[in-house]
């Protein structure tokens, strides 16, 4: 097989060009990393949970009409998405207070928030990411009045989604970070839903116990990595309910 084009490498996922115009192969690496690569690490089978996490989440926003980048899972590390322009935003929602949003502002993690935030940070590893308002977004030319209309109704949609899932196998979605892309179609654009969804972008703690089920495990050393996206994984059908050491595909 000719060997494929990287077109970009980043802390999680590299990507290569597709098979077809218009298509982009994304690749799960097993590193970690954390505080903006600060703290970095290899996690064995990460990469092979997140890229069916992300698929079963993906799969599941299309079956409600939310559009998202992902077309296919190729293999176990890989799947194919839609080439698209990401828009340089995070964009994070937030049901309970955790995290930098509880550094800032004083507010004790687990608590719930009125209702769901949405904050918008801007994608620049070398300046961290920092939070910013509509008015920079606005200001800045990074998207428009109407794509932020579209952002908002989309991220919220997800909210939505993901915190039913999850409720349902006995899990509270604290906050999430998505991305979103661009896609033209003839004189048209759209915007969908972009790079991953998966318990790295998430905060992800079990209902009863509270026990924590995504990349905080990692960031503030409170186990193993695997076991706990493994957990999630097993709770939403996506692995066998039996203990496995190590992720094992069922189909
Ligand atoms: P915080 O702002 O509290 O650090 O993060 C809020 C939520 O967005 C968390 O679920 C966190 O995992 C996610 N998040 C924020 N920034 C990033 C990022 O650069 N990469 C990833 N994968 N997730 C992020």
């Amino acid at each position: 097989m000719a060997r494929r084009k990287k077109i970009y490498e980043g802390k999680a996922k590299i990507l290569y060009e597709g098979p077809e115009p218009g298509t982009i192969v994304q690749y799960f690496k097993d590193d970690a990393t954390a505080f903006n690569a600060e703290k970095k690490d290899v996690i064995d089978g990460k990469g092979v949970l997140n890229n069916r996490l992300s698929e079963f989440f993906m799969n599941g926003l299309t079956q409600i009409g939310v559009p998202t980048h992902f077309i296919r899972r190729l293999n176990m590390r890989e799947q194919l998405v839609r080439s698209c322009e990401i828009v340089p935003l995070e964009v994070i929602v937030r049901n309970y207070a955790a995290g930098t949003m509880s550094k800032r502002l004083g507010i004790a993690e687990g608590t719930q928030l009125p209702r769901p935030i949405v904050e918008y940070c801007y994608k620049d590893d070398a300046l961290g990411d920092p939070l910013v308002s509509e008015e920079h977004i606005a200001a800045f030319g990074w998207a428009s009045q109407q794509d932020m209309e579209d952002i908002l109704s989309l991220a919220l949609r997800v909210n939505d989604f993901m915190s039913g899932v999850m409720f349902g196998v006995g899990i509270r979605l604290v906050d999430f970070k998505i991305e979103i892309g661009r896609v033209y179609e003839g004189d048209f654009q759209r915007l969908i839903i972009a790079d991953e969804i998966s318990p790295d972008s998430c905060r992800l703690w079990d209902i009863e116990t509270g026990e924590k089920l995504d990349k905080d495990v990692f960031r503030r050393d409170l186990g193993n990595l695997t076991d706990a996206y493994s957990e999630v994984a097993r709770r939403l059908g996506v692995l066998p309910k039996t203990n496995v050491a190590k992720p094992t595909l069922i189909n």
